[in-house]
């Protein structure tokens, strides 16, 4: 095999994954000795051990001499765990490729260096377009410090999201709605606004297997007018998050907080999507899938803060001027005012499609 295919293979061991190493990045390691692979490992989950050091641990006296193929620049600084930069050096590895620097301005490129100074023949870049992509989360993460977002939507063919009675479910099939729980299981938080949380008294959880930890349930909620009874309040199947303005009182936040949900208040009347950004930033949300409706997607429109869009299109007709369509707000006058996106990709999901799209400035 050569030197791209097992970056691949480190890449494929980080890809699956995906999902349940917040707030860390996944990372893949291939440990070769005479074109044998003789250690592999991913990072699992935050805590556990990092990649490179399942690989190491495999290969135990071999590793002397060995090649390392990683997905990401080994740490060199003490986290949770002892930093792998000092265990790839005590092991003997002669040569090591990096796909990717740490984002992280205070520490990338000094892993690399500590493993240079130690004499290992280090080399940087091969797939790392790949590598970054797999990240993106991550690096947006630690370069912004607001979650990634990605926006999603459910449609007819004619752009509708419900009948003009306001009947919604279901537009897009079951195969569809079973792919957003993927979604969901992949983003730290999922978002609603409280007219959906009315209207639909949805559960919010991720339905893919009893392992994976629960996404936190954010509801946009000017007034706290969501009521108590609602099943994302009462069901305890995951946390749930209200933002909510600066003018609800304490003693009504104190009926939610009783009941065990995390009330986080603005400093202003109404609820900027930047600054709830933050505040989600800071309570360690890496990735948020915003569900809708579409006054809140209009507001993430209009405020521009997304790095992805989602759009399931079922092959229905639904018509009708009064139906409404996925994103709402004010709109804007001029065509050459419209948000461009890039197609990054487009498949079919039982009968339905689903285009997955990048902003330009994304
Ligand atoms: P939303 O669910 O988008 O909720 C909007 C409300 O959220 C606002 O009226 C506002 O109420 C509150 N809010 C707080 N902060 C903000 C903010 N920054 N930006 C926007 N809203 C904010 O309401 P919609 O009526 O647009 O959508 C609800 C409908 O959409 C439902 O019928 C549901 O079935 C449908 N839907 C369809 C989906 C699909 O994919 N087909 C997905 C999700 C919903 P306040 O001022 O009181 O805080
Ligand atoms: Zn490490």
């Amino acid at each position: 095999m050569s030197d791209l295919q097992f970056m691949e293979l480190a890449l494929t061991l980080a890809k699956e994954t995906v999902g349940q190493t917040s707030p860390n990045p996944v990372v893949g390691a291939v440990l070769v000795k005479n074109n044998q692979v003789i250690g592999l490992g991913a990072h699992l989950k935050a805590g556990e051990p990092h990649a490179e050091v399942h690989a190491i641990r495999m290969a135990g006296e071999k590793a002397k001499g060995a090649t390392l193929y990683v997905t990401l620049e080994p740490c060199h600084h003490f986290g949770r765990t002892p930093p792998c930069c000092d265990l790839i050096i005590q092991s003997g590895i002669q040569k090591v490729y990096v796909a990717t620097q740490d984002p992280n301005a205070l520490v990338s490129g000094k892993g690399i260096e500590k493993m240079k100074q130690a004499g290992i023949d280090v080399e940087v870049g091969l797939l790392e377009e790949e590598a970054r992509k797999l990240n993106q989360v991550f690096f947006h993460f630690i370069q912004t410090g607001l979650p990634y977002v990605t926006l999603k939507a459910a449609v007819s063919l004619d752009g509708k999201t419900a009948t003009y009675t306001g009947e919604s479910q279901w537009i897009t099939s079951r195969a569809s709605r079973q792919d957003v729980h993927h979604f969901r299981h992949t983003h730290d938080a999922i978002l609603v606004g409280v007219n959906t949380v009315i209207k639909d008294d949805p559960r919010l959880t991720v339905r893919v297997s009893d392992e994976v930890k629960p996404a936190v349930r954010v509801i946009l909620d000017t007034s706290l007018r969501t009521p108590l009874g609602a099943k994302i309040i009462q069901d305890h199947e995951a946390p749930t998050w209200i933002v909510v303005g600066s003018e609800v009182t304490s003693e009504w936040i104190r009926h939610f907080t009783d009941l065990g949900i995390k009330i986080i208040q603005m400093n202003s009347k109404h609820i900027p999507i930047q600054d709830m950004l933050s505040h989600l930033g800071e309570l360690g949300i890496t990735s948020l899938f915003v569900e809708g409706g579409a006054e809140v997607l209009g507001s993430f429109l209009k405020e521009r803060h997304f790095q992805r869009v989602i759009t399931y299109i079922a092959p229905k007709l639904i018509g009708g001027s009064g139906a409404p369509t996925s994103f709402a707000g004010d709109g804007i006058a001029n065509i050459d005012e419209a948000l461009s996106l890039e197609i990054e990709e487009v498949c079919q999901i039982g009968p339905d499609i689903r285009i997955v799209s990048i902003p330009k400035w994304g």
